[in-house]
């Protein structure tokens, strides 16, 4: 089995619609796929509707939280989230506060590069984004108005979490995340948690803690995962009995990786899975 539980669609900021996705991920001899836009369930029903046969669809979000890291100062950590029921009103509402942060920002970030110079519409990248904005966005616009050559490009400067313009958002506290999630029947899986390209990282005690608190699991095998990271996490997996995730976090166009280039072992899924009790894996 081919399983794949970390993609995004333009929903979030990736550049595939959720139908194109699916598709996609049949294409690429996946058996399972999970959508996991940012902030947002919007693009579930698409996904569903357009789900091609053999190809099961686990329905899920990437969801922006805080966390405490390594160096005791709070860091941005990524939790994915799964079959959880999208109309639990008190996380329903947590997500739209989210987007609305996201708004925020993406206006504040993009009319201070506009101040400067920079040949970007603020108004514009918002009305071309879908329900959740990101700075992939911004990197768009720049790509288009040549300001940079690749999206990559804008995140190692104009973009980066330490460069001028950056702006802070506020994000769920993760331990209330992870609670959030398991009341709306879901279960979570701690992101990339060794990515140190993206920032600080979560503080190892701090994962022991969440998993103390109904964390599922930890994704693994990331493209952002170096091969000691890997170890780390595999370790702690073991240690803590949460299941381990691999997974490409495709992003369409506005990233190199594949669909299906990091893979979850079929054991660890259903594992992951088992506890889920707000909505079913859809297959067709
Ligand atoms: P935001 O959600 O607005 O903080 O933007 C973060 C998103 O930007 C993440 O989902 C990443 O996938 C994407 N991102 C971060 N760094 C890079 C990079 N170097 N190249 C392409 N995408 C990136
Ligand atoms: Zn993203
Ligand atoms: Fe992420
Ligand atoms: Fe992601």
């Amino acid at each position: 089995m081919r399983i794949d539980l970390h993609t995004h669609s333009n929903a979030s900021d990736g550049t595939d619609t959720p139908a194109a996705l699916v598709h996609a991920a049949r294409d690429a001899g996946l058996d399972v796929v999970a959508l996991t836009d940012h902030d947002t369930t919007a693009g579930w029903t698409e996904a569903a509707d357009a789900l091609p046969a053999g190809l099961s669809l686990v329905r899920g979000m990437e969801m922006s939280c805080e966390g405490r890291g390594e160096s005791g100062w709070p860091v941005a950590v990524h939790l994915l989230s799964y079959l959880f029921d999208p109309t639990h009103p008190e996380f329903a509402k947590e997500r739209e506060r989210l987007r609305g942060e996201r708004v925020e920002r993406i206006r504040v970030m993009a009319s201070l590069m506009a101040r400067d110079g920079l040949p970007i519409d603020p108004d514009q990248i918002l009305a071309d984004a879908g329900p959740s904005v990101g700075r992939p966005h911004i990197a768009a616009a720049l790509l288009k108005a040549g300001v940079v050559s690749s999206i990559g490009e804008a995140f190692t400067d104009l973009l980066s979490t330490r460069g001028r313009y950056d702006v802070p958002k506020y994000d769920t506290p993760i331990e209330y995340a992870v609670e959030l999630v398991a009341a709306a029947g879901g279960v979570t899986v701690l992101a990339h948690g060794r990515a140190r390209s993206r920032g600080g990282v979560l503080a190892v005690d701090h994962i022991r803690d969440l998993a103390g608190l109904g964390l599922g699991g930890l994704e693994v095998d990331h493209p952002d995962h170096r091969s000691e990271d890997r170890a780390v996490l595999r370790r702690l997996a073991d240690d803590l009995g949460l299941a381990v995730t691999g997974s490409s976090d495709y992003h369409g166009e506005n990233k190199t990786i594949g669909l299906g280039d990091e893979l979850t072992d079929e054991a660890e899924f259903e594992k992951l899975i088992s506890v889920a009790t707000g909505v079913e894996v859809l297959t067709r």
